[in-house]
């Protein structure tokens, strides 16, 4: 779509154009991002685990409530798609589309990961973020998006005609019905849009498309991201590697991902609580 008017456009068609836009949703009502307490209890972390994710292959790893959850880069550039689910109740998961209409198309430091209705509540907070550097490309990208569902073999097979098993929504599917036992056919219904960890992404300026380019991604780099609850995660190295080229084939240089998860110092947490679901009645007008 063109910036420049066609001929049947109306008559005020620019006036019409030139209505500023407001914020869809204003949060400041939203507690704050709470520096303070999360730069303090992230100053002195033990590390409880480290889980090696596989090239174009998934893993799941528990992220218990109050402990810190990293993902690195680990032998080169390479994107993970992350999926959150409570621990105790998969039917809550990670919703990326209310976090993108929150917060942004790509989240950063102080970001809330939110939960799908009727949950809606924080799952995670984003606390550090070392390619926050990045902000805005000319291209319009950015880093760590939540526009860009996950790659998925139906899309492929519609586009290409082929099958490919590896894609990011098949690799969670298997390994969150090896990590539960559920078959495929189980699995796959909690398999969700994810956060595109290390993607660098946007939308076209002439056709407003979703793009993809070469993560900046490099040697030390990590996502950090503090559980609010007891946290099921669930991380596929795509098989785009660094998504600079091409995904749902076998065509990309893959790498694994490291995902480590810390865990404060005994009283880092004193004055914390686990956020609440949320508060709407559910009536939906009937009560
Ligand atoms: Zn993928």
């Amino acid at each position: 779509m063109s910036t420049s008017l066609p001929p049947h456009a109306p008559k005020d068609a620019q006036a019409r154009r030139e209505v500023e836009p407001v914020v869809c949703y204003p949060v400041q009502t939203l507690p704050p991002y709470n520096k303070d307490f999360y730069e303090t209890a992230r100053q002195d972390l033990s590390l409880l685990e480290t889980v090696i994710i596989p090239p174009r292959d998934a893993l799941t790893f528990a992220v218990p409530k109050g402990h810190f959850c990293r993902i690195r880069f680990e032998e080169g550039p390479q994107v993970g798609d992350l999926n959150l689910w409570n621990a105790h109740d998969l039917n809550e998961r990670f919703f990326s589309g209310k976090t993108r209409a929150l917060h942004a198309t790509h989240v950063s430091t102080g970001d809330r990961l939110w939960s799908n209705l009727p949950h809606l509540r924080p799952l995670a907070t984003i606390t550090h973020d070392t390619l926050d550097w990045y902000g805005w490309d000319e291209f319009g990208g950015g880093v760590h998006d939540v526009i860009g569902t996950r790659c998925d073999p139906y899309t492929n097979h519609l586009l290409s005609g082929n099958d490919y098993h590896y894609c990011c929504h098949s690799n969670l599917t298997r390994a969150l019905a090896a990590h539960t036992g559920m078959s495929l056919d189980e699995a796959e219904p909690y398999v969700h849009d994810v956060l595109n960890v290390f993607m660098c992404t946007g939308f076209t300026k002439d056709t407003h498309q979703y793009f993809m380019k070469a993560s900046p991604v490099r040697e030390g780099d990590y996502l950090e991201f503090f559980a609010e609850i007891d946290l099921l995660g669930g991380l596929s190295a795509c098989p785009g590697g660094d998504c600079g080229s091409s995904h749902s084939s076998e065509e990309a240089a893959c790498y694994p991902l490291r995902v480590e998860i810390l865990k404060p110092a005994e009283g880092a947490l004193a004055n914390w609580t686990s956020p609440a679901l949320s508060g709407y009645s559910r009536s939906h007008g009937l009560d």
